[in-house]
C-alpha cells in the first residue's frame, strides 16, 4: 500500500517552526518511502482563517522546498461531504439530535463534569427520536453529536506506542453545529478518509482527539490510518514555544539570514536523532536517514545557538556565486556599489563572499561584514581603536608605518603578503600577532576580521594603503585629545 500522509495547517496564522517541523516529518518520510505527502489547508474556521496566512504557509513550504504531490486541497471546499456524513451518521443512529443550551450544558458541567460527557445523550433519549425529529422539522436549532460508543480505543501509535483511552472519559462530540457547520473533528476524518491518508503524523497536542477520530473512522466505515504524534516544541525556558520566545514563523528566519537548508537540518533534529552524534545533514541525507522509529517522545527545546551554528555550517558548502543574489537583497545602503563591484571585479566580490563565509553564522552578517570591503566609508569600532591602537599609540604608529613601507613594495598574494609582514614583525623583535592586531583595525575598523593576508588581496594593494594612513590620521586625532 502506498503511503499517503498530510500535512494540514489552520491558517490562522504563519507557517511557526512547530508546524514546519511536522510539514517536514511528513514530507521526509514520503521522499523516503516513495509515497504520497498532500497539503491540506483547513479554513473551516472562517473568522480566524485568512488568505494572506494561507500563502504565507505556501511560501515557508516552498522556501523550506517541502514540495507537495497533491493539494493544496481546502477544508472547506468539501462541507457538503462533511454535512452528508454528519447526516449520515444521524440517519444510522450512530448520531443524535442536541437540542440542549450551551447555557444549561455549561451548568451540568459546573456540577457534575462526569455526568456532562453524556447529558445531550441523556436528554436526547429521554426526548425520543420522534419528538427530536419534528422539533427539527419545525425549525428549531439543534447540534448533531455522535453516539460514542462503549468500551476502549487504542493504537499503536508509531512514536509513543500503545495508546489507550477509555471510551466513558470521552464525551459524545459535536460533529455539525447548530449553525450547520461541521467541526474539526469530523472535517478531518471526513478528508482523510476521501484522500484515502495512510498515517497521520502531527503534533502530540493533537492526542487526545485521536481516539474521537479513530471512532468517527469506524462509524463512516473508513479504514483507520495509522497515528505518529510527533513531541511538542518547547522554549528555552521550558515552556511550549511561543512568540514569546522571539521568531517562530519560519519566514522571520529567512529575514535573519538562515539558509533553507540550515532551517531544515535544525528542524529535523527537533524531535529526531540518527542515532550517532552526527549533526549536519543536507535534505537527501536526511531523506535517506528519517525514521519514525528515532522520533523522541520527550518535548524538544528549540536552541538558537544551535540553528545559528548549523547555518554557519551550512554557509560554508554554499557556492559564493550562488549566494549572491541572496546577499545583493541583503547589502544595506549603497546597492549601487555592489553592482560597480560587481561589473568591475566579480572575481574579487566572489573571493570576499568567500572569505566571510567561512566565519559567518547568517547571510546577514556575510552583508553586513562585506560593508567593510565594498565601501571605504569605514567606521571603526570604538572598543578596537581603544584597545589595538590607544594602548599604545607610539608603537601602533610605528608599526603602521613600518607596514605601509613594507606593503608598498611586496608581492600581493597571500604567501608574499605573509612573509612580508612576518619579517617585518621579526625586524621589529615582535611577535606577528603584534603587528597584524592595529593593521587589522586600520583594514576593517573590527576587532575580529577574516585572515588578515586574505584581507589584503581581497582589498587590494592601493585601498590597503589609503586604509592604513587613514589609521594614522586617527590614531593622532586620538592622540591629541588624549584618549
Ligand atoms: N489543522 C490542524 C492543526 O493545525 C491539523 C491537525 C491534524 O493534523 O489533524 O492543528
Amino acid at each position: 500500500m502506498t503511503l499517503r500522509v498530510r500535512f494540514a495547517p489552520s491558517p490562522t496564522g504563519y507557517l511557526h517552526v512547530g508546524g514546519a517541523r511536522t510539514a517536514l516529518f511528513n514530507w521526509l518520510l514520503a521522499r523516503r518511502e516513495g509515497g504520497v505527502f498532500i497539503l491540506r489547508i483547513e479554513d473551516t474556521d472562517r473568522h480566524r482563517s485568512s488568505d494572506e496566512m494561507t500563502t504565507a504557509i505556501l511560501e515557508g513550504m516552498r522556501w523550506l522546498g517541502l514540495d507537495w504531490d497533491e493539494g493544496p486541497h481546502f477544508q472547506s471546499e468539501g462541507v457538503e461531504r462533511h454535512r452528508a456524513q454528519a447526516l449520515r451518521l444521524l440517519d444510522e443512529g450512530k448520531a443524535y439530535r442536541d437540542f440542549v443550551s450551551p447555557e444549561e450544558l455549561a451548568e451540568v458541567r459546573q456540577e457534575d463534569p462526569a455526568r456532562a460527557l453524556r447529558y445531550p445523550r441523556e436528554r436526547a433519549e429521554a426526548m425520543g427520536g420522534a419528538v427530536a425529529a419534528e422539533r427539527a422539522a419545525a425549525g428549531e436549532p439543534f447540534a448533531i453529536r455522535f453516539r460514542v460508543p462503549d468500551g476502549e480505543t487504542s493504537w499503536e501509535d508509531r512514536v509513543h506506542g500503545e495508546t489507550r483511552f477509555d471510551n466513558a472519559t470521552i464525551e459524545d462530540l459535536v460533529i455539525l453545529r447548530a449553525d450547520g457547520s461541521p467541526t474539526y473533528n469530523l472535517a478531518v476524518v471526513s478528508d482523510d478518509g476521501e484522500m484515502e491518508i495512510t498515517l497521520v503524523i502531527r503534533g502530540d497536542d493533537h492526542i487526545s482527539n485521536t481516539p474521537k477520530q479513530i471512532l468517527l473512522h469506524r462509524a463512516l466505515g473508513q479504514p483507520v490510518p495509522d497515528f505518529a504524534h510527533v513531541p511538542m516544541i518547547l522554549g528555552p525556558d521550558g515552556k511550549r514555544l511561543s512568540k514569546r520566545h522571539g521568531a517562530t514563523a519560519v519566514g522571520d528566519y529567512a529575514g535573519q539570514g538562515i539558509l533553507p537548508e540550515a532551517m531544515v537540518n535544525f528542524l529535523a533534529l527537533l524531535g529526531w536523532s540518527a542515532g550517532d552524534d552526527e549533526q549536519i545533514f543536507t535534505r537527501e541525507e536526511l531523506v535517506d536517514a528519517f525514521s519514525l522509529d528515532r522520533v523522541l517522545r520527550k518535548s524538544a527545546v528549540f536552541d538558537q545557538d544551535r540553528l545559528d551554528w548549523l547555518n554557519g555550517r551550512h554557509l560554508t558548502e554554499m557556492d559564493p556565486e550562488s549566494l549572491l543574489p541572496e546577499l545583493l537583497g541583503r547589502f544595506e545602503g549603497d546597492r549601487a556599489l555592489v553592482e560597480d563591484k560587481l561589473a568591475e571585479d566579480r572575481e574579487g566580490l566572489l573571493l570576499m563572499i568567500r572569505l566571510l563565509r567561512d566565519r559567518a553564522r547568517s547571510l546577514n552578517e556575510i552583508a553586513e561584514q562585506a560593508q567593510i570591503y565594498l565601501s571605504d566609508e569605514l567606521s571603526y569600532d570604538d572598543a578596537a581603536v581603544r584597545k589595538r591602537w590607544l594602548k599604545n599609540p607610539v608603537e601602533s604608529e610605528e608599526i603602521l608605518e613600518g607596514l605601509h613601507e613594507v606593503l608598498a613594495g611586496c608581492e600581493w598574494t597571500e604567501t608574499g603578503l605573509e612573509s612580508a609582514v612576518r619579517a617585518f614583525a621579526e625586524s621589529r623583535e615582535m611577535g606577528a600577532g603584534k603587528v597584524i592586531h592595529p593593521l587589522r583595525v586600520a583594514l576593517t575598523g573590527q576587532m575580529s576580521s577574516p585572515g588578515i593576508f586574505e584581507v589584503l588581496v581581497v582589498l587590494g594593494r592601493e585601498r590597503s594603503l589609503e586604509r592604513i594612513r587613514r589609521g594614522l590620521a586617527r590614531i593622532r586625532q586620538g592622540e591629541t585629545y588624549g584618549s
